[in-house]
């Protein structure tokens, strides 16, 4: 016997309410074991001077229950407001996002009536910690940060779910051309545990022609994960071109807690006109169901959800020359209710009986005595000093750097954007206000303090620093890029 559930409802701006009404009757319906607690984000808490959108007694909700399931909110632009959506996930640790992307063909339009694609979105580093800082007046810079278990958690995830969903072949979407650290570490580590789940096929493509691929065939893709930036643009494409955003649910997964919501926003534009589709909102209860073992009424509303799709009832957005009925939101919601116990005949019925909730993974490679880190030696071989000068001829820079380097250092490299500028630069490069100037311990090793005192001689030489990286290699690799044209 299924026990009771608590879970907290967010009922969020614009259609929010009236989607959420919608969700909820039909999960009262479905036999779903739940109960729920209320909360307020967003709009009004934004109005109240609530700069994160979120009160403190909803947090304490949000963390007692550990399942949120929202409506979209509305951001308000500007006046220094947090995104709310990316507090949840940051401050929750939901390391995943999983939005499934299927074709209804031919109920609701769509280019590829095959497709069946699940995007796998790693949720909480690379460009999106937010580490932004303006460095020179030419020069911006936003922090990429790819991390040893953050990688590995969204992999192991990406084929722990394939698993559970019989799913055949994972392919994973990187840069590593280009970024050979950060989005190399994530090719590496996706090679490594795809070698643990031989019944499944692995690939890696870059993540320009991957997409490219996804959007002219998707049918040739299964499960497809990537780091967030890449993840949060292809999987706005891989919904678009399943047939509609407004019928894709999201789910935000983390070890302890997870939210789950639609992936379109509040669409200010209709709200309070009973038209909205409910369709994405009730995609997300759906996964919710399925998170917290509740198998049966997942099933139960899905095969209700196709049946109506397929007897052409449908809301103003989905309504085409094949649709019958043309309903609001509320009467969708009680259409799908009538047909509760039902299974479609045209589209194809679901059944999760039996099926194994996604396995949270454990960390071996980055949190085990198999860490890496632990058993690799790391030294000190020098130090990248990034520099505001004006944009000028850089054998100047470099003739001062030099002097400035005393005998422990010497300098092996100007880059500007990257692009080596100095020894034997190009007069064609475009140059800015910012120089990258590569110092190397002369004696193949240094130190902080060496590395302090280096800084101190250059401020003397009145050469104005703005930040350093430190040049490590790791058992005697080379942890640092060449600068292009090195
Ligand atoms: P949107 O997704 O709200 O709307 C885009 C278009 O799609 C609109 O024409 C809208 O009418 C339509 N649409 C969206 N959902 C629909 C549905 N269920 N049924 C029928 N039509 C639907 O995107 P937007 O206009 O760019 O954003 C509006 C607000 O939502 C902004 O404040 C934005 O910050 C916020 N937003 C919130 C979330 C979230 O809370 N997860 C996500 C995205 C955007």
């Amino acid at each position: 016997m299924q026990k009771l559930q608590t879970i907290t409802v967010a009922h969020g701006d614009g259609i929010g309410p009236e989607i959420m009404d919608a969700a909820l009757k039909i999960l009262d319906a479905s036999g779903a074991k739940l109960r729920y607690d209320t909360i307020e984000v967003g709009k009004k808490v934004y109005e109240r001077g609530v700069k994160s959108g979120i009160e403190d007694d909803a947090w304490n909700t949000v963390l007692k229950n550990k399942i949120l399931l929202k409506a979209p909110i509305t951001t308000p632009q500007g006046g220094g407001v947090k995104s709310l959506n990316v507090t949840l996930r940051k401050t929750l640790g939901l390391f995943a996002n999983v939005r499934p992307c299927r074709a209804y063909h031919p109920f609701v339009n769509t280019k590829h009536p095959e497709m069946d694609v699940t995007i796998i979105r790693e949720n909480e580093e690379d460009t999106y910690g937010g580490i932004e800082h303006r460095q020179t007046f030419e020069v911006y810079q936003c922090l990429k940060l790819i991390t040893l278990p953050g990688t590995e958690r969204i992999i192991r995830y990406a084929f722990e779910y394939a698993k559970s969903h019989s799913r055949n072949k994972v392919t994973c979407f990187t840069k590593d051309n280009i970024m050979k650290l950060t989005d190399g570490l994530f090719h590496e580590i996706f090679k490594t545990i795809a070698s643990e789940y031989p019944e499944i096929e692995a690939e890696n493509l870059i993540v320009d022609i991957g997409t490219a691929r996804l959007a002219d065939t998707p049918e040739k893709f299964d499960v497809v994960v990537m780091p967030n930036l890449y993840g949060d643009i292809v999987s706005d494409v891989a919904a678009q071109i399943s047939g509609s955003v407004g019928m894709v649910g999201s789910a935000n997964i983390g070890t302890d807690c997870a939210m789950f919501e639609a992936i379109h926003g509040s669409a200010p534009d209709i709200s309070g006109q009973n038209i909205a589709n409910p369709s994405a909102l009730i995609q997300a209860s759906i996964m919710m169901l399925r998170h917290i073992g509740q198998n049966q009424p997942a099933e139960r509303i899905q095969n209700a959800w196709l049946k109506t799709l397929e007897d052409g009832v449908h809301t103003i957005d989905m309504f085409g020359s094949d649709s019958k009925k043309k309903v609001t939101t509320d009467e969708f919601a009680d259409e799908l209710i009538q047909r509760l116990g039902e299974i479609p005949s045209i589209l194809e019925p679901v059944s999760y009986a039996g099926q194994q909730k996604v396995q949270i993974p454990e960390l071996k490679l980055s949190r085990t005595e198999l860490r890496p880190s632990l058993k690799q030696k790391r030294e000190l071989l020098g130090v990248d000093v990034f520099v505001y000068w004006e944009p000028e001829n850089p054998n100047l820079l470099a003739e001062r750097l030099q002097e400035a380097a005393g005998q422990k250092f010497e300098l092996s490299m100007i880059t500007n954007r990257g692009t080596k500028v100095w020894p034997n630069g190009l007069p064609e490069t475009f140059c800015t206000d910012h120089w990258r100037c590569r110092f190397k311990a002369t004696n193949g090793r240094t130190n902080q303090m060496e590395i302090l005192e280096l800084l101190q001689n250059l401020t003397r030489y009145t050469i104005d620093t703005i930040k350093t990286e430190n040049l490590y290699t790791f058992d005697m690799e080379p942890a640092f890029s060449l600068g292009q044209g090195e």
